[in-house]
């Protein structure tokens, strides 16, 4: 081997050692870290190791549990947003309170490997310079830089917190809203229930939920009054009943050919039936004076809720979600 040779290698592995020290190494723990978590939920947490039924009923679950209205409003105007503080909510939960101690202790394993991984490499590089003949001294000066940096990062690593894992660029709620919400998100045009397709953009024709809503939640009402509509939609596309498309329609539409409303109803398979979830009677009981409030309409003359409806206790509510799936 030349001499010119030689250089070449010793000056390749000095830059390669050079990249090595920019690497941020706690950055590499918070990663290694976030994904492990993230699929550790995937695995564990009821919300998350199901279908996407599955994590719909759980985030109605904590609607029902929070009882509050304007996440509710979010989660039927904006039902993806209000999934995905869902998913952030339980994952900083998950992390910070319940498994704290698991989450540190998992930390501390990756802290543990990857600073034996980069004395690894270090001793690994030291031989290939000295059985490929580098440049002794331009390497130990590199040697005796990359030391002090290693000692600073192990330093750095046993002084790693959690709450350094929320300034990583990857984070296990954003990998976990990556895996669970990249579906169709498309909502009903009568009650706004959430199309559970697994696949965004599928097929445009039939969306379709195996349970519908009443459409009052959805702010409609009957034309030239301020009645609430309390059907479910289901019960409509069966009816003998007409609507209007939009606010500004002149010309109302069978419901029973809802489908030649316009492009937005034309792709939702409704099929007709009598199933009506507890869970949204209970709903528009428990909060029937902030939808009047919010919409501007009652619950009165046609728009009145039965009277049955007002006997649903919540736990009744939310144990019917489970005929969701
Ligand atoms: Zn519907
Ligand atoms: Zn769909």
């Amino acid at each position: 081997m030349s001499s010119f040779q030689r250089k070449e290698i010793s000056l390749t592995q000095v830059n390669q050692l050079k990249i090595l020290r920019r690497i941020t190494i706690t950055q590499a723990v918070c990663n290694k870290t976030a994904i492990g978590l993230a699929g550790e939920m995937r695995c564990n947490f009821p919300a998350f190791n199901g279908n996407r039924l599955n994590l719909e009923k759980h985030v109605l679950k904590s609607l029902a549990e929070n009882e509050n209205f304007n996440d509710f409003i979010t989660y039927i105007r904006n039902p993806r947003r209000q999934t995905e503080a869902f998913i952030k909510a339980e994952v900083e939960k998950y992390i910070f309170i319940d498994h704290r101690d698991k989450t540190v202790n998992i930390l501390k394993k990756n802290v543990d490997d990857v600073n034996s991984l980069m004395s690894q490499a270090l001793s690994t590089a030291t031989q290939n310079v000295q059985s490929q003949g580098g440049d002794i001294k331009m390497w130990l000066k590199e040697f005796s830089k990359i030391k002090k940096r290693l000692d600073s990062i192990i330093e750095q690593t046993s002084s790693l917190s959690l709450g350094k894992l929320k300034e990583s660029r990857l984070k296990p709620d954003e990998i976990l809203i990556d895996q669970l919400c990249k579906c169709c998100w498309v909502t009903c045009p009568f009650c706004a229930a959430v199309c559970t397709n697994t696949i965004e953009g599928h097929s445009p024709d039939d969306h379709s939920v195996p349970f519908h809503r009443l459409s009052g939640i959805k702010g409609w009402h009957n034309r030239g009054t301020v009645e609430f509509s309390v059907n479910f939609c289901t019960t409509n596309v069966a009816s003998d009943g007409r609507f209007y498309p939009h606010h500004n329609s002149e010309k109302s539409v069978p419901y029973k050919l809802y489908r030649t409303a316009g492009p937005e109803y034309a792709n939702w398979r409704i099929i007709p039936d009598e199933s009506k979830l507890a869970y949204w009677k209970w709903f528009v009981c428990r909060f029937q004076n902030q939808l009047e409030g919010y919409y501007k309409y009652k619950f009165q003359g046609r728009g009145e809720i039965p009277s049955e409806w007002k006997k649903i206790p919540k736990d009744e509510a939310i144990k019917s979600l489970d005929e969701m799936c």
